[in-house]
């Protein structure tokens, strides 16, 4: 008999083929087979108001090829099939040599703004002039950045709409992501500031637009692996190159172009502890950084015919700091995915990024994407309807051949079908 695929085992049987592998130690998966909820104690201490707990499911995807090294990638995600794609995807990735990534700066940017200042120009240039008494407030502000090899890299000052003094510090955060540090730098900036040249502190705070912290991915595909039974891999990449162009001259789809992208992305950043909010965000911005919204990836044909994918995008991430170091799954995802260093986690992010996008721009351009989804939605509405395990299997068959999927036929069939058991 042909040995079951992965997808195909228990939660269990996938866990024990993992340790067998060498990517997952005992421990480890024991505590993710157990799936202990956080105790009441860590929980209520990480949050104010704590009432419970909110579960989505863990999944992983299996060997995405990344600068030649193999990633076993985990995906927190609650949305069917974005764990399927990235895996089609990767396979298709690693069959075409895999994911090439780069990042030249890895900086967080912190804003610092003052207002009601009598002369905006002389007090541009005290802060130009005096750039080293700054860099003196942000060391003495957090000196334990400074042992981690980090701390404030660069001041720039402009004055804006003849208002606003506006202060932009670039901060080196190594292993964090570093909201709190740039904070910490900007709030002692800002009082350093304000107490030579009077005036009113508006702000101080990192931007989430880290344009200083751009990641990017790239793979080179032969179109003959995108065929299809029924379209060649010629035309598939020819369209996911003109899908993409469309995108880039309408922003309803470049929206959902780049939705496609963050489900790939925020799965990873979730299941490393990261903030999805500042990653989304940041994401977004980079988008419409000239003005108008644009999609993240770009695909076009090489010199030798070759289908060329490549994305950018900030992806200021930590493998320290926020709840990294607290929440006990995010410790375990870690070492699943077996990264050193936070550069390396968001090169590996930018490559299921793009990953994530050629797998939904293939099922677009040739089956549809509704084909793909559908027995995992039939799946989502048979649960909702209240089918169990036993249920699932005979109501399935029965959803996936009905007229229509929606929850009144899911509950009309599964009526219908304990009436029969009875
Ligand atoms: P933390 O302040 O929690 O963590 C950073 C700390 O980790 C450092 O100060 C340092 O402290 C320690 N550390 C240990 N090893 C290293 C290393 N190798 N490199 C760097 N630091 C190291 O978090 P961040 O400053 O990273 O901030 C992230 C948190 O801020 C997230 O929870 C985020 O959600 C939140 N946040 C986000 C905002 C936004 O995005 N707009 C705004 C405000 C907060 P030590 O040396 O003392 O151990």
């Amino acid at each position: 008999m042909e040995k079951p695929k992965f997808y195909q085992l228990t939660k269990n049987e996938r866990l024990a083929t993992l340790v067998e592998q060498g990517i997952l130690n005992q421990t480890d998966a024991e505590f993710l087979a157990a799936a202990q909820p956080l105790s009441d104690e860590l929980a209520g201490n990480m949050i104010e108001n704590q009432i419970g707990q909110y579960q989505i499911p863990l999944g992983v995807v299996q060997d995405l090829l990344v600068n030649q090294t193999l990633y076993q990638v985990p995906f927190a995600i609650e949305e069917p099939s974005v764990v399927a794609a990235a895996n089609n995807a990767a396979k298709i990735g690693r069959i075409n040599g895999g994911f090439v990534t780069e990042s030249s700066t890895r900086k967080m940017t912190g804003e610092v703004v003052l207002v009601d200042l009598g002369d905006l120009k002389v007090a541009q240039d005290w802060v130009s002039c005096n750039n080293d008494l700054l860099f003196e407030v942000a060391q003495a502000a957090h000196p334990s950045i400074m042992k981690h090899g980090g701390g404030l890299r660069a001041i720039t000052v402009a004055i804006i709409d003849q208002r606003f003094l506006k202060l932009t510090l670039q901060i080196d955060t190594q292993e964090a992501m570093g909201a709190n540090i740039v904070n910490t730098i900007c709030e002692a900036i800002a009082h350093a500031v304000q107490q030579q040249l009077g005036g009113t502190i508006l702000l101080s705070v990192l931007t989430n637009a880290a344009f200083e912290a751009v990641v990017s991915a790239s793979v080179t595909i032969n179109p003959a692996t995108l065929a299809t039974s029924t379209l060649s891999g010629e035309v598939i990449a020819t369209k996911i190159i003109a899908a993409t162009d469309f995108a880039k001259v309408d922003v309803a789809r470049a929206a959902t172009h780049n939705k496609g992208i963050m489900n790939g992305i925020d799965a990873v950043i979730m299941a490393t502890g990261n903030d999805w909010r500042a990653i989304e965000a940041g994401a977004h911005s980079y988008a419409a950084r000239d003005g108008a919204y644009q999609p993240l990836t770009s695909w076009q044909w090489t010199a030798q015919r070759q289908l060329q994918g490549r994305i950018e995008l900030p992806l200021p991430v930590g493998m320290v700091g926020g709840s990294i170091g607290i929440l006990p799954t995010v410790q375990i995802n870690q070492r699943l995915l077996n990264v050193q260093s936070a550069r390396e986690l968001a090169g590996i992010i930018a490559a299921i990024g793009l990953a994530q996008n050629l797998a939904a721009l293939k099922a677009l351009v040739s089956d549809g994407i509704q084909k793909g989804h559908m027995a995992l939605q039939a799946k989502s509405l048979a649960i909702a309807a209240g089918a169990n395990d036993r249920e699932l299997t005979q109501l399935l068959p029965l959803l996936l051949t009905a007229p229509h999927l929606n929850t009144a036929i899911a509950t009309a069939l599964l009526a219908q079908l304990r009436a029969e058991n009875k």
